[in-house]
């Protein structure tokens, strides 16, 4: 073994809410985890606004805040929270070995993975404008629908979570305006109904996107195209919601984790576990479903629970 190499009992990759929570856990039960912030530091609550709905802040409190204090939470026990990107992989073995940043090599006792999923948005500049100022470009209706109560807001997508997050805005907001660019539905027929049924809800079929129209600061509408007659229409709105899809952050893994058709990692059903022994996976990056800070956090504290177990089982 080379002096390069670092020996880790505990590995969390990742620094959302599954991370630190993970993180808090493994170094309470002595485990003295190491945690990679990733690219990201904080995860996709960095770019939040207000989070509602995470029990224990009355007041609410900004994604940024809440990520730096479970950070210091997870410091305060002893985690040892790093800079740097995972950049490969290799559970071959019975060390499970990683590669920071191409060349540093750890070899784990243990690893949980929470790298979480990024929501796809359009790419349009007007998007990532008023999305990086927080003036009504969001990925999770459940996060900010709130702040759109009475207001008209314009979603785009057709699959299943377009469905379920229009259906969600509907019962706050005035008016959902749907951007579908195809004929059809990607949803399966039960979501498509219920959007359908929905009388504030309005579906523009061969629609694209042109721009999100602000005034500097928020958003004011929404200039969309029909992709067959080329008629331009612009749609006051004050949100616009991006419902295209997620990506799970598990590209390293492929090869050595069973992963279902989009990346996810797939998991023993009601553990943490993945088909490697030792090597675990919390939040979004296992989950296309709940994707909520709380869940990502209650599926962090499974994992370090597991882990201990694990090391525990091991040594006897
Ligand atoms: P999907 O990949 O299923 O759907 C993405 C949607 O976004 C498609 O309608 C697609 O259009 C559209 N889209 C993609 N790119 C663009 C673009 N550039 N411009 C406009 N529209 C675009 O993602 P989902 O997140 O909806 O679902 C992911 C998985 O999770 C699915 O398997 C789904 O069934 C599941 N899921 C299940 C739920 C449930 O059962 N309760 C809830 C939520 C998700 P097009 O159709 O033209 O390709």
């Amino acid at each position: 073994m080379s002096d390069t190499i670092e020996k880790v009992k505990c590995l969390i990759i990742g620094s959302g809410p599954a991370g630190y929570t993970a993180a808090i856990y493994a170094s309470r039960a002595n485990m003295f985890p190491v945690l990679y912030q990733g690219t990201q530091p904080g995860g996709q609550l960095t770019t939040t606004t207000e989070v509602d709905n995470f029990p224990g802040y009355p007041e609410g409190v900004s994604g940024p805040e809440m990520m730096i204090q479970l950070q210091q939470q997870a410091e305060r026990f002893g985690t040892d929270v790093r800079d740097g990107w995972i950049t490969k992989v290799d559970f071959s073995g019975d060390v499970h070995k990683v590669w920071v940043n191409e060349t540093k090599e750890i070899h784990c006792d243990t690893v949980i993975i929470s790298t979480g999923a990024s929501a796809k948005y359009l790419g349009l500049e007007s998007e990532q404008k008023y999305l990086k100022l927080g003036g009504g470009v969001s990925a999770c209706a459940v996060c900010d629908g709130f702040f759109y109560r009475n207001q008209e807001v314009v979603l785009v997508g057709a699959g299943d979570s377009a469905c379920e997050e229009a259906h969600y805005l509907s019962k706050l907001c005035k008016k959902v305006t749907m951007i579908v660019r195809r004929d059809v539905f990607r949803a399966s027929r039960i979501m498509e109904a219920r959007v359908r049924n929905t009388k504030n809800i309005e579906i523009l079929f061969n629609t694209n996107t042109d721009e999100v129209l602000g005034d500097g600061q928020v958003v004011t509408g929404v200039r969309v195209k029909n992709n067959i007659t080329g008629e331009i229409t612009e749609i006051p709105a004050t949100g616009f919601f991006v419902a295209i899809g997620h990506k799970p952050n598990t590209d390293i893994f492929k090869g050595f984790l069973d992963l279902d058709e989009t990346g996810y990692i797939i998991n023993v059903l009601g553990t943490s576990k993945t088909n490697v022994e030792g090597v675990f996976v919390s939040g979004d990056a296992a989950d296309h479903v709940y994707r909520q800070a709380v869940t990502a956090a209650g599926t962090g504290c499974m994992a370090a629970l597991d882990a201990e177990r694990y090391l525990a089982a091991k040594e006897g």
